[in-house]
């Protein structure tokens, strides 16, 4: 088993993990401990489950089988598994762009809480993408420039818009490599489709085709996603913050936010201001309500809201750990399962959200846009009526945090 110090060099995790030793809170390095060691063959990436013949798997020393049971040989396996990978990255952080676009089409009909906030962001992609800005009403270009985004995701030829960004030699390399994405869904779906049983089994072609998946992501669906949230959550400015453990307030209602996306979570942050809610915290003797972030959603809210971070993703049962948190409230991405297991040892509310990710044990309060601000206010409001449920006693907070600067963009 190893120790706090061999598992990390944060003063803050260090002392948080021996509390949770000392409390028999089992956290992801003793998960950890307890699987090695780890499976040689998955980890050379040669066992394979395409089909329903198998599983296969190659001996990398030679005594036995060199193919699996269709003949596919190590190459092949490993670079089909690889492949999968890319496709499920890729698949992931571009479903997030498409929910964006989605929240862009909502703000653009005038209805619902969210709106276009970075008004000269939206004329600078909108003439970009060649349509037209002159005299057009804003929430007319951001429906056109939401409508234009969903279509790069089912788009079946030519090459995604935001491709002609990249340096023009990279363009020509990427081109006689064949590997320019050309629509979202379409490298994902096609990826998929030539890495099944009896597809292709050449490894370089399939290392291309996870190429061409990886760049429908970067120069597609991640490209998407930080354009339309920064039109509509305005484009990060540097600021100041704090960031680690620390940052949690034992003496407030402190509500963590942790995944993936802003869509909710910058809402939540326009929940925990409202002085109704402030005053509803203080009557249950809080001294206010705090809100920290981890993981993805953390540097979301930090850039534009100058939120703290309470950690990044080994910290999220180490926050729960403290005792201190009301509510651990995510949507999706990095999300450990193991969650709902330790928040039952404290009484932190563990509030999914998203209709893609449900964990049992979970209270599930499901994010719609169009009611947004709504349903940001009553998960605030559970977390403040939580309050009084908690330990003083198992109250543990590491009194580390160090300042930060945040908020850099292209832009800024
Ligand atoms: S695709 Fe081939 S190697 Fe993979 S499980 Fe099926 S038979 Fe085995």
């Amino acid at each position: 088993m190893t120790t706090p110090e061999q598992r990390s060099t944060d003063p803050a995790s260090i002392e948080m993990l021996k509390h949770a030793a000392e409390q028999g809170l089992e956290v992801i390095w003793d998960r950890y401990d307890a699987m090695q060691p780890q499976c040689g063959f998955g980890s050379l990436g040669i066992c394979c489950r395409n089909c329903s013949m198998g599983p296969c798997r190659i001996d990398p020393f030679g005594n036995g089988p060199s193919e699996g049971i269709c003949g596919a040989n190590a190459d092949v396996i490993a670079a089909r598994n690889l492949a999968r990978m890319i496709a499920c990255g890729s698949s992931a952080h571009s479903d997030h762009a498409r929910d964006v676009a989605h929240t862009l089409l909502i703000a653009a009909s005038g209805e619902g809480d969210y709106v276009v906030k970075d008004h000269a962001k939206l004329q600078k992609l909108a003439a970009e993408w060649g349509i037209e800005t002159e005299g057009v009403e804003p929430n007319d270009l951001a429906r056109q420039v939401g409508e234009a985004a969903l279509a790069q995701f089912g788009q079946q030829d030519g090459e995604l818009r935001f491709v002609s960004r990249a340096p023009e030699l990279t363009q020509k390399r990427w081109r006689d490599a064949g590997v320019v994405p050309r629509g979202i869904d379409r490298e994902i779906v096609s990826l998929l489709h030539s890495t099944h049983i009896g597809g292709d089994s050449s490894y370089k072609s399939i290392i291309a085709s996870g190429i061409r998946a990886a760049l429908a992501d970067g120069w597609g669906g991640s490209m998407i996603a930080t354009e339309l949230q920064d039109i509509l959550f305005r484009t990060p400015a540097w600021l100041r913050s704090r960031s680690n453990l620390g940052v949690i307030d034992p003496k407030s209602v402190n509500i963590v936010v942790h995944g993936h996306e802003p869509i909710l979570s910058d809402m939540i942050v326009a929940a925990s201001q409202d002085p109704e809610l402030i005053a509803l915290a203080k009557s249950k003797g809080a001294g206010g309500i705090t809100l920290s972030g981890i993981c993805c959603t953390a540097n979301e809210i930090l850039m534009r809201h100058g939120v703290p971070v309470a950690g990044n993703f080994l910290h999220q049962e180490l926050a729960v750990s403290t005792g201190a948190v009301e509510a651990m409230v995510v949507d999706i991405q990095c999300v450990m399962p193991a969650l709902a297991k330790l928040t039952e040892r404290f009484h932190t509310k563990f509030i999914s959200t998203s209709k893609k990710a449900h964990f049992p044990y979970a209270e599930h309060v499901e994010f719609e846009e169009a009611d947004a601000l709504n349903i940001a206010k009553k998960i605030v409001r559970m977390a403040i009526e939580n309050f009084p449920n908690r330990d003083a006693s198992r109250v543990t907070v590491p009194q580390f945090s160090s300042p930060l600067v945040a908020g850099f963009s292209a832009e800024n």
